[in-house]
Order: structure tokens, then C-alpha cells, then sequence
């Protein structure tokens, strides 16, 4: 019989299933707080669980741990970089990165990927599999143990396409922000898409006040298909419109991505396409200079042409931020940690 996933329930399904193991209803609340406010990773540290329920627990549900095997620490900027092990020997990768505002973690949503992007590390190897919403967790309980403070914000864009794992994202988010767990504030989660629009489109009518970002990183249909073959089925023109309606349903305005290439999306042209795009919108854009990967051969724009991008985005009244570089010493890029330990 397979193991219930406890980590994983809310705190009406982790009811019900104490219930069905034979005891009171209270139970649940004690090993909720166990598991997302004191993140026990033993059933020996619930100390006021009894022994014949700890006994029951071990034997029919699974505690989901990640195992922390590798953490890189950057000298320049204290960015933590971690490889954790999960239950079934796969490796995902999360970041601790240190802001003026609190602790951000960023944390991946699948082994691996499916959607090819072709400047990114993480989708070299294809997709193994989605994570569950107890994986997803974990990464962030995991962390916040290891610093002994608290992560106040959690970014979704590390390794994988969060909306293509779209049921347990939600999981996670709502466990994430539940009044009874870690009770991380809705505002504080981000979610990065490359642009999946039915999912852009369910995820609005959930009403969440998380932020949403999409992966925009080209300004014309054609030069987006180049980079993201997502773009083929979602064409830009309709990602943009079911943005425009996620900021409509929701009043969270957008946060856009925009890895700035060398030669290949980074011209005067191309801001000027991208302002003309988004200058109605409530938008946000984040350039990120693009992290070079071996396998391919992309250079990231000169810092003078980063500035000279924003400014000329500027002029139609967006706001622009360039991405911090963080942990520029560690094995920067998704994805990049986690194929240089599988590769050996
Ligand atoms: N699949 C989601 C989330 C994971 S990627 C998405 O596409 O948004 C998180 C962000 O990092 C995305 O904007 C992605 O395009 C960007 N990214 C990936 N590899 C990168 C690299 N080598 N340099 C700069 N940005 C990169």
C-alpha cells in the first residue's frame, strides 16, 4: 500500500485521515503545527504525539524530507546555493538569496523540464517528473532550518514550469500561506511562467494575491519562438492578453522577465518594440542579464547596454529593474548544480 503523504494535506484532509487511523480530530492540528510551524523533520521531535501514534504514522504515511547534499555559499553576497536529495534519489536545486527586505527563497517545481528553453541549463536533460506540494515545501522548511531565520518571501523559478504541475502549485501555495502553517503573506510568493495560457487563465480565477511573472525575454513573435519553443503554441500577442486579464481579475500587476542577450534581443530596437508592447499595461519589467551556459553559445549584454535598455523602456512610463546578480561565484544558472553532480 502506498504511503499518505502527510506533509502534503491541508489541515481538513490531515483530519480526516487521523480519523481514520483511529484518533481524535485534535491530533491533526498538533501534527500540522509539528510539520509546517516547528518543521519537524522526525516523528521523535513531536513530542506531545503519543508513541502509539507515532508507531501508526510510520507505518502507513510518509514525512517527505529533502536531504540538503550539497550548500554553496557565495563570499561575495551570502546567496546560498542548495542540492537537495529527494525520497526517490533525484536531485532538485532551491537558492537563499539575501535581500534588504528579507530572506527570498527560490525553489524548483519539477525534476527537470520540459519546455526547451534554449538559454537555460535546467531543460538540458528533458523533464523526469513533477514535484509534490510536500517537496516543494520542504525545500523552504529545509532552508529556514539551516539559517535559524525566518524566509519571508518565496520566488517559484528555480528548475521546471511551475504551471505544468499546475494542481500541486496550488497545493503548495495555499499550505504555504495558511494561516496555521508558515503563513508566508500571498504577496510575498511569485510565480514564473514561460506562458502557459489555459493554466495563466485557471490560475487568475483562483484569486490569489501572489504575483505572477512571465518569461517574456523577446519583444516580436518571431524572436520569442527562437528562444522558447513554448511560443509556438502560445503566441505572444494571446500570453500578453491573458496577463492583462490576470492583472483585471486579480489587481496584482505583472512582473515581467527579460533575459538580455548579446546581439540576439538586447538592441535598441528591441526596447523600443517592447516598450510600444507593454506601455498600457501595468506592468513591471525585470532584466535579467542573461547567466551564459557551456552548452550554448549566448553572451549576457555589457552593464552600458543594460542601463541604456532600461532607460529607453523608461520612456514609456514602466517601471524597470535589473536583477540583482547574486551568487555570481556559485554555479549560477538553474539547473547548472544539479547537472554537474548527476554528470559526476
Ligand atoms: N519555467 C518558469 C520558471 C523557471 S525559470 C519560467 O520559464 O518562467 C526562471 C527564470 O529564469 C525565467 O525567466 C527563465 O527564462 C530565466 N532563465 C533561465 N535560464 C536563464 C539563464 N541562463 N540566464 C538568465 N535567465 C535565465
Amino acid at each position: 500500500m502506498e504511503k499518505t503523504d502527510i506533509k502534503s494535506l491541508n489541515l481538513e484532509e490531515l483530519k480526516t485521515y487521523v480519523t481514520q487511523l483511529g484518533e481524535k480530530p485534535f491530533r491533526a492540528k498538533q501534527l500540522y503545527e509539528w510539520m509546517h510551524v516547528h518543521l519537524a523533520r522526525d516523528y521523535e521531535e513531536m513530542t506531545n504525539i503519543p508513541g502509539s501514534l507515532k508507531e501508526k504514522l510510520k507505518e502507513s504515511a510518509q514525512l517527505t524530507t529533502v536531504i540538503p547534499k550539497e550548500v554553496q555559499i557565495s563570499k561575495e553576497d551570502g546567496t546560498r546555493k542548495y542540492l537537495f536529495e529527494l525520497g526517490d534519489e533525484n536531485f532538485v536545486e532551491s537558492v537563499l538569496m539575501r535581500y534588504q527586505y528579507g530572506l527570498s527563497v527560490c525553489i524548483s517545481s519539477q525534476v527537470g523540464c520540459k519546455m526547451g528553453c534554449s538559454f537555460c541549463a535546467s531543460t538540458l536533460d528533458g523533464w523526469l517528473r513533477n514535484l509534490t506540494p510536500s517537496e516543494m515545501l520542504d525545500q523552504i522548511y529545509a532552508i529556514q532550518k539551516d539559517v535559524g531565520e525566518r524566509v519571508s518571501h518565496v520566488v517559484v523559478m528555480g528548475t521546471g514550469e511551475p504551471l505544468d504541475n499546475y494542481e500541486n502549485l496550488l497545493k503548495f501555495i495555499r499550505l504555504l500561506t495558511d494561516e496555521n502553517g508558515l503563513h508566508i503573506s500571498q504577496r510575498n510568493v511569485t510565480v514564473s511562467t514561460c506562458g502557459i495560457v489555459p493554466r495563466i487563465r485557471d490560475l487568475a480565477k483562483e484569486k490569489l494575491q501572489i504575483t505572477l511573472a512571465l518569461s517574456l525575454h523577446a519583444s516580436s513573435q518571431q524572436k520569442r519562438e527562437k528562444l522558447m519553443p513554448v511560443a509556438k503554441t502560445y503566441d505572444i500577442r494571446e500570453v500578453l492578453l491573458a496577463c492583462e486579464d490576470y492583472y483585471k481579475l486579480t489587481g496584482r500587476r505583472m512582473s515581467y522577465e527579460y533575459s538580455l542577450i548579446a546581439g540576439e534581443n538586447d538592441s535598441g530596437e528591441d526596447a523600443k518594440k517592447l516598450g510600444e508592447l507593454l506601455s498600457k499595461k501595468s506592468a513591471h519589467v525585470n532584466l535579467i542579464p542573461v547567466n551564459p551556459i557551456k552548452e550554448r553559445s549566448y553572451r549576457s549584454t555589457a552593464k552600458e547596454a543594460v542601463l541604456a535598455f532600461k532607460n529607453k523602456l523608461e520612456k514609456y512610463g514602466i517601471t524597470v529593474t535589473i536583477r540583482r546578480e547574486l551568487g555570481r561565484d556559485i554555479d549560477g544558472a538553474c539547473g547548472q548544480l544539479r547537472r554537474r553532480i548527476e554528470k559526476g
